[in-house]
């Protein structure tokens, strides 16, 4: 199957012929062929969303919201071949991406078509004057996922940006192209007006710096590492183009004596492994108190090794393949190095590879203990089923130990002492905090992180302010 750029409400093909072969993460077949748009096939695009924005920015918030609702309607008819194509463009498990990527995807445009139509002009009365605030349109937008969490992301951006008035052009990772086109189709099938959302596939040299590069570009949302949000800044920069960033993690998960262990165990797995490691907020850094360090130890690699690894499109899998052989590659070289900084493996870190399955990406999950708090493999973005576990003594050194990263996007914290557990929350370096849980997330809150982790936050208001310009009136009495 190839799969077409949707550009002014039409699938088309790319003007050259270079196409990418698009691979399935656990059995290592083709899924379908995607093309490399060129800056022409992009200039194309951003035209498209140029023409239709005047028209789309002059409905008012409720319009735009009925088509906001229109499109998780369809979505939602369609929400098992969202799991499915998920699972199979991704390599994770069914069950999660019929929890997670199908349902949210689907009430990401729910939520946002709500807020969006119940947004008031804010006032502000001063004795001599009355001012009111209105969200305006930005204009046209970038807006660029990875391929961890495609549709949920891609759906993350598009709902508020559309909601608010602007007009897209999406560049979805190259990886992870086929819920970004059942998007596509959700809303050609619909009749969205042409041209308010396009997609063009392809790179991220040739497709996606062009996007972001394009004079006619007026903000960009992007999602993604660390290294390729420093190009994206760069690029946006000369323009003064409106610009989110949210960038990779390497988050620390604290447990302390008082935790209520057996719950804390099968948190910090979760958060760990969830989707093999691959979601910037896992805690992939450990720091156990002293006093249950061993305890906890014992019980986490037992929960680790009793996780089934198999056939994402297995209902009973709990882990699934990693996204692409390069990935691997990067996964495994953190578990050698682990060895060579002085670790030692308690479990996994060999090739994983169920018989039916052998052309996969697979890795049994790993769990590494006796590393400094500051090796590289504790302090640097692995982004898969690797975790470190730290000894911590008192609050100073773990809060040394914990602020020691160059990233700051999220962490956990389990203990039956609250008041400790807000203590120590709001004295890390980061955007996002749990205690006793982990991405329980309520759509209303803000989402992002700080260092390297990203600028500026989504979510609830968040997004409709980053997506909409705020100006206010104000009006003199006479
Ligand atoms: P990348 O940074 O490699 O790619 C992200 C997107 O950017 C892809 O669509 C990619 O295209 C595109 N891209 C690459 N180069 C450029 C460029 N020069 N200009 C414009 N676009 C470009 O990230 P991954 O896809 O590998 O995703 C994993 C990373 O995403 C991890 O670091 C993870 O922490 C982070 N992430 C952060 C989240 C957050 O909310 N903070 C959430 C989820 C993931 P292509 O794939 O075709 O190269």
């Amino acid at each position: 199957m190839d799969l077409k750029n949707y550009i002014g409400g039409n699938f088309s093909n790319q003007s050259g012929n270079e196409w990418i072969t698009n691979l399935e993460p656990a059995t290592g077949k083709t899924i379908c062929r995607i093309p490399i748009s060129n800056s022409e096939d992009v200039q194309r695009a951003i035209k498209s969303a140029k023409d239709a924005q005047k028209d789309w920015g002059n409905l008012s918030h409720a319009e735009r919201s009925i088509w906001l609702d229109k499109i998780a309607d369809k979505l939602e008819e369609w929400s098992e071949e969202i799991a499915e194509l998920e699972s199979r463009d991704t390599g994770k498990p069914i069950s999660l991406s019929r929890s997670v990527d199908a349902a949210r995807s689907i009430s990401n445009f729910r939520f946002f078509a709500k807020i969006i139509r119940e947004l008031d002009v804010e006032t502000f009365e001063m004795p001599d004057a009355m001012n009111y605030v209105i969200h305006k349109p930005v204009g046209v937008g970038a807006l660029i996922t990875p391929w961890n969490l495609p549709l949920y992301l891609l759906s993350w951006k598009v709902a508020p940006a559309i909601g608010m008035g602007n007009t897209v052009v999406c560049k979805p990772s190259e990886l992870t192209p086929m819920t970004a086109d059942l998007l596509m189709r959700a809303i050609n099938e619909i009749g969205l007006p042409e041209g308010v959302v396009n997609l063009v596939h392809g790179n991220g040299i040739e497709t996606g710096a062009p996007l972001v590069e394009s004079d006619d570009i007026d903000f960009v949302s992007f999602t993604g590492g660390t290294v390729t949000g420093s190009k994206v800044a760069a690029s946006a920069a000369p323009d003064f183009k409106k610009l989110s960033l949210e960038l990779g993690g390497k988050n620390s998960t604290i447990v302390f004596s008082d935790c209520d262990l057996d719950m804390t165990v099968s948190g910090v797995v979760r958060s760990g492994f969830l989707n093999q490691g691959q979601v910037c907020l896992c805690g992939s850094r450990i720091f156990v108190e002293e006093g249950i360090y061993d305890i906890f130890k014992q019980k986490l690699v037992e929960e680790v090794e009793s996780m089934k690894i198999g056939d994402p499109l297995d209902e009973n899998t709990n882990l699934g393949a990693l996204i692409s052989k390069e990935h691997l590659e990067k996964v495994q070289y953190y578990s050698d190095l682990a060895i060579k900084e002085g670790g030692v493996l308690l479990t996994g870190g060999d090739p994983c590879m169920p018989t039916e399955f052998l052309q996969g990406n697979w890795m049994a999950p790993v769990v590494v203990e006796g590393l400094s708090h500051d090796s590289r493999c504790s302090t640097e973005e692995i982004f898969g089923p690797l975790v470190t576990l730290h000894k911590f003594t008192n609050e100073d050194k773990l809060l040394k130990m914990v602020n020691n990263t160059r990233y700051g996007l999220a962490g956990s914290i389990w203990t039956e002492d609250l008041v400790k557990g807000r203590r120590i929350a709001e004295l890390i370096h980061t955007g996002m905090i749990w205690v006793n849980t982990w991405l329980h997330r309520d759509l209303r809150v803000p989402f992002g992180g700080v260092k390297d982790s990203g600028v500026g936050r989504e979510g609830g208001k968040w997004s409709l302010n980053f997506f909409s310009e705020v100006m206010n009136v104000c009006i003199k009495d006479k």
